[in-house]
């Protein structure tokens, strides 16, 4: 990728940011405090969609940069990508709460939330046109696949994702760090072999759009 071209998409992804920051479609956006758009390489190969910022990204304006972040990071180690080669974001960009005995707490985004800040996310999917996908969790695989996707039942497989874009769907960071007693083992397990598949999808040749294909051998002799 040349220099000029991520220089482009990083300008696009700034732009989109501030769009994004000043946005008050939900009520999250009132109490939140910071936007947290997204980051890593504007011309990443994987992107990985989270479900939506918690306190400590909410703090940091980062996303997954807490616990369930750690963890991210070395699921991302696994197959051999640092954090900062991948491109990293959430179906919402503010963090959703709700009122606890102690103050707010985190909770899942609503579908209603999701869907007020796909344009966003749409804009960073066509700005960075990754290879793969990975979601998060049920509530981003949720985002592109529908309200009855059943996250136990129906991870691990590819799916079209938005564009065309193949992805994959595993447990969410976090529900792993719940994990306790045999389950662990078993989750564990299974992340392993969703992440492995996202390995070898990577591994894959590029497919190369139609257009952007080699000319025919006649067209090379014309003009
Ligand atoms: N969980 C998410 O889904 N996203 C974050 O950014 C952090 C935790």
């Amino acid at each position: 990728m040349s220099l000029e071209e991520r220089a482009r998409r990083q300008r696009l992804l700034e732009q989109a940011a501030a769009v994004a920051e000043a946005c008050r479609k939900c009520a999250i956006g009132a109490q939140r405090r910071n936007n947290v758009y997204g980051e890593g390489d504007p011309c990443a190969q994987l992107m990985v969609v989270g479900e939506g910022p918690g306190e400590t990204e909410d703090l940091q304006g980062r996303p997954f940069v807490g616990r369930a972040g750690q963890l991210l990071d070395k699921m991302l180690a696994a197959i051999g990508l640092a954090r900062e080669e991948v491109y990293i974001c959430n179906t919402v960009k503010c963090r959703p709460t709700i009122e606890g005995p102690r103050g707010l707490r985190n909770r899942a985004p609503e579908l209603d939330e999701m869907a007020n800040c796909r344009p966003f996310l749409d804009e960073q999917i066509e700005i960075i046109a990754p290879r793969v996908i990975l979601a998060l969790g049920a509530p981003a695989a949720k985002s592109f696949l529908g309200r009855d996707f059943q996250i136990t039942k129906m991870r691990g497989r590819w799916y079209d994702g938005p564009n065309g874009i193949p992805l994959m769907v595993t447990f969410h960071p976090a529900y792993v760090l719940r994990q306790t007693g045999g389950e662990i083992e078993a989750v564990k397990r299974m992340v392993w072999s969703d992440l492995k598949a996202v390995r070898t999808k990577l591994e894959e040749a590029p497919v190369v759009p139609a257009a952007a294909a080699a000319p025919e051998q006649a067209s090379l002799f014309e003009g």
